[in-house]
């Protein structure tokens, strides 16, 4: 009975701290609802499977979540610039890739505003804000407000939604 209790008390405070979160988020972004939304890059399900594997589908189309500590980017720290991996679009930099131990590649910001677009998720009993790219709509991933400064903010993407180049590739063509 006592463990009960500390599991009622734990999902309670879990599901406050989520909704909390979310809703200092939208006081500095735009969250929309998903159902509202329109993205430049728009192609029906059987196009996006002839250009992403089955487990990118499943991720950026079906709004999946990579095993933690699975993912290619997980521990990547080099210089370079992250984009989408269904069409392209520059996410983010490396400058603001840190290491939060929570699993997946984390970032404090984005490249810039038109890069991702924020949605209201409100799945498994709990309200977060979910990180699409900005052009084709594509899952990436959450943001949570528990980042470090001076944003405050993490991205927590799957290494799955995304691709790397580096730096390095600009001036020689190679990694
Ligand atoms: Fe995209």
């Amino acid at each position: 009975m006592k463990a009960l209790s500390s599991m009622v008390i734990i999902i309670f405070f879990a599901i406050f701290a989520t909704h909390c979160n979310a809703e200092n988020i939208k006081k500095d972004k735009s969250v929309e609802e998903g159902s509202k939304m329109s993205f430049e890059i728009k192609k029906a399900d059987d196009e996006w499977r002839k250009v992403l594997s089955p487990e990118e589908f499943h991720v950026l189309r079906e709004k999946g979540t990579e095993k933690p500590h699975s993912g290619e980017y997980n521990l990547h720290f080099e210089d370079g610039v992250y984009s989408c991996k269904a069409c392209g679009n520059i996410l983010f930099d490396s400058d603001t890739k840190f290491e939060s131990h929570c699993g997946w590649p984390s970032f404090s910001d984005i490249k810039d505003t038109s890069a991702i677009k924020l949605i209201t998720d409100k799945s498994y009993g709990m309200v977060r804000t979910e990180v699409v790219c900005g052009k084709c709509g594509g899952h990436l991933g959450h943001v949570f407000d528990d980042g470090p400064n001076p944003t405050g903010l993490r991205y927590c993407i799957n290494s799955v939604s995304i691709d790397f180049k580096s730096t390095n590739e600009d001036n020689d063509g190679k990694k």
